[in-house]
């Protein structure tokens, strides 16, 4: 699991975003790393093929890219092209259509850029001094905090209130990172690239209705497909840990047809998993969390990780 490919920034960043992204060349050693152990890179298609055994005879490794970013197109998808990985995006609609405000990078320019944080919400002044990097990487964990805590349906105030005092423009970050429809639709048409659906407005899933989870599931595959003319075969949960998604929701992904869903629970893939491809892990590659270091990603891709954090259980 990958979400964003980026050249290294020379201007200090908030941990937490900088955690989703990875250089172009931490992407190259992670390509030449998996084949130089004999993983065969795989489209998300042809997984059920593979694992359809008792046995899983060859390791094989999928690449995927969760919610949109303009930087798949620009700097991931050259370098995928050029080693022939095949992989798929999955798109949050909101996203191309321009809509989907990026909250977490305004907080992180604002922290940034401000000594002081002021902001009223729920009736209580909030204040928060920003002028050393430790304070500023507390004050957006809070903030963060702050706007997560609460129903989805008033999400959009709660971020209203907090950028309030500031003249930002909401939309700004997303015409900046967003991909574009166009820029999908070329991607589509390569015989590497599978786009996959991943909801119209990035909500936890669990928390709505059932019939608000048909409408934002149905509702990013209906319009992915009228943009790139082809049919959806795939889905992602959003933020997709068991806080985010359950039964109910494997059971919908289930009825619409997809032939792979996918969550964010760090887990292999093991052959049981033939019958429960609505709720495929995914391991994510993470430069921070592995300090840069290629060769701990061994240690997911053998297991060893992934069945600590499962307390020695597959995850199935
Ligand atoms: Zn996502």
């Amino acid at each position: 699991m990958f979400h964003r490919v980026c050249p290294e920034s020379s201007t200090p960043r908030i941990r937490g975003n900088a955690g989703l992204e990875v250089t172009p060349e931490y992407l190259k050693k992670t390509i030449a790393f998996l084949r130089q152990n004999n993983y065969e890179i795989v489209s998300l298609s042809r997984i059920d093929k593979l694992i359809n055994s008792n046995n899983i005879a060859k390791k094989f490794a999928v690449f995927t890219f969760d919610d949109g970013y303009a930087d798949n197109y620009i700097h991931a998808y050259p370098i995928l092209k050029e080693h022939e990985v095949p992989f798929t995006i999955y798109i949050t609609t909101n996203l191309p259509d321009g809509e989907a405000i990026l909250w977490w990078y305004l907080l992180e320019d604002l922290v940034l850029r401000k000594n002081q944080i002021e902001f009223q919400l729920n009736g209580r002044n909030h204040q928060y001094s920003c002028t050393s990097h430790l304070q500023k990487e507390w004050a957006y964990q809070e903030i963060h905090k702050l706007i997560l805590n609460g129903p989805s349906s008033e999400l959009n105030q709660r971020i209203l209130q907090v950028f309030k005092n500031y003249n930002i423009s909401l939309l700004k970050k997303t015409f900046e990172v967003a991909l574009t429809w166009e820029q999908i639709r070329e991607m589509s048409k390569d015989p590497l690239v599978e786009i996959g659906a991943h909801t119209i407005n990035h909500h936890a899933l669990s928390k709505l209705t059932d019939s608000a989870v048909h409408k934002e599931i149905e509702g990013s595959r209906n319009k992915i497909e009228s943009k790139i003319d082809q049919k959806v075969e795939h889905f992602c949960y959003p933020f997709g840990t068991s806080n985010e998604v359950g039964e109910r929701e494997f059971e919908i992904a289930k009825k619409y047809g997809f032939k792979t869903s996918t969550t964010t629970c760090a887990a292999n893939i093991f052959s049981e998993h033939k019958n429960l491809l609505e709720r495929l892990p995914r391991l994510a590659i993470n430069q921070k969390r592995d300090n840069g270091n290629i060769n701990y990603l061994n240690l997911w891709l053998n297991g060893t990780l992934p069945c600590i954090l499962n307390k020695l259980k597959r995850v199935l």
